[in-house]
């Protein structure tokens, strides 16, 4: 990586084709994944955010199809019984769901699917797409999480103390992924998620056109 000296060096760098691909980001609630998204979505251009369908309810300044599809419980049911879900899985009381559609339109474009999504649903997507990248996203330290969850201030007591339980359940299951990023620095984090992401292109079973098309070529120069 020493002669990367822009984001822009590692996506203007070659021949090979780029087919869209699925990166999931997870992480311990208030580990600032929402920050980290908006983030990367400002600063690159060839990324689609997937909205989730949640039965959640909004919190105070979440707008519906920007944030998520807020959805009562009967239409879920209802999008998992029509087959609309690529995944979706249970959270502290309330189903979080990816809407297909969205997802596998963006990759046709070639665009990079950003999920945002929890460890379950992480389990589902990897069996489903195994050549997806699964990134995790920690504070680092549990205090610090714990502090950036009392701070956000939008969820009760009780919520918080569920949620950090949570962390405790989804901690274990962290070695499954393909990366953990310590989020202590926002940018510094933004420009190394994106590496992480855009290095899955380099994999030499991503490009096999690529290397069809220069094995033909070797022939031609002989
Ligand atoms: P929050 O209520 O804080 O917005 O989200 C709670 C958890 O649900 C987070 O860990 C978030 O990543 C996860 N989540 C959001 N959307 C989805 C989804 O579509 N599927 C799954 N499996 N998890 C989701």
């Amino acid at each position: 990586m020493s002669d990367i000296t822009t984001d822009k060096d590692i996506q203007d760098n070659s021949r090979m084709k780029k087919k869209g691909m699925l990166a999931v980001i997870s992480g311990f609630s208030g580990a600032g994944k929402g920050t980290l998204m908006k983030k990367l979505m400002d600063n690159y251009d060839n990324y689609s955010l997937s909205i989730s369908a949640t039965t959640r309810a909004p919190r105070p300044g979440e707008r519906d199809g920007v944030d998520y599809f807020f959805v009562t419980r009967e239409r879920f049911l209802e999008m998992i019984k029509n087959d609309e879900l690529l995944e979706y899985a249970q959270y502290v009381d309330n189903y979080y769901g990816t809407p297909k559609a969205y997802v596998e339109a963006e990759m046709k474009k070639g665009k990079d699917v950003i999920l945002e999504i929890e460890i379950q649903g992480a389990l589902k997507i990897r069996a489903k797409y195994p050549e997806s990248v699964l990134i995790f996203i920690t504070t680092p330290t549990a205090e610090e999480l714990k502090k950036r969850l009392m701070h956000r201030g939008t969820e009760s007591e009780e919520v918080i103390k569920r949620r950090l339980e949570r962390a405790a359940l989804e901690a274990v299951g962290v070695e499954a992924y393909d990366y953990i990023l310590v989020n202590d620095d926002l940018d510094k984090t933004v420009k190394h998620l994106n590496y992480l992401i855009q290095d899955q292109h380099m994999r030499a079973s991503q490009q096999l056109e690529f290397l069809e098309q220069f094995q033909k070529e070797l022939r031609t120069v002989l």
